[in-house]
């Protein structure tokens, strides 16, 4: 099963809702980014990520 991301928050589960944002997935996403230090990482300052986890670049739909 293909995992989908938050059209939010573009954080990648394999939920239909996201459990941050409460607003429904989307599987149609490109790229992704793990962060895993979100305090200290500058690609989650950049996208503006504040809990640790996988998130896409790109989320449609
Ligand atoms: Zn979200």
């Amino acid at each position: 099963m293909k995992e989908k991301a938050c059209k939010e928050c573009k954080m990648i589960t394999n939920l239909d809702i996201c459990p941050i944002c409460k607003v429904a997935t989307s599987a149609d996403w490109m790229g992704y980014v793990s962060v895993i230090d979100p305090e200290n990482s500058l690609i989650a300052e950049k996208l503006d990520i504040k809990v640790k986890g996988k998130y896409a670049l790109r989320v449609k739909g």
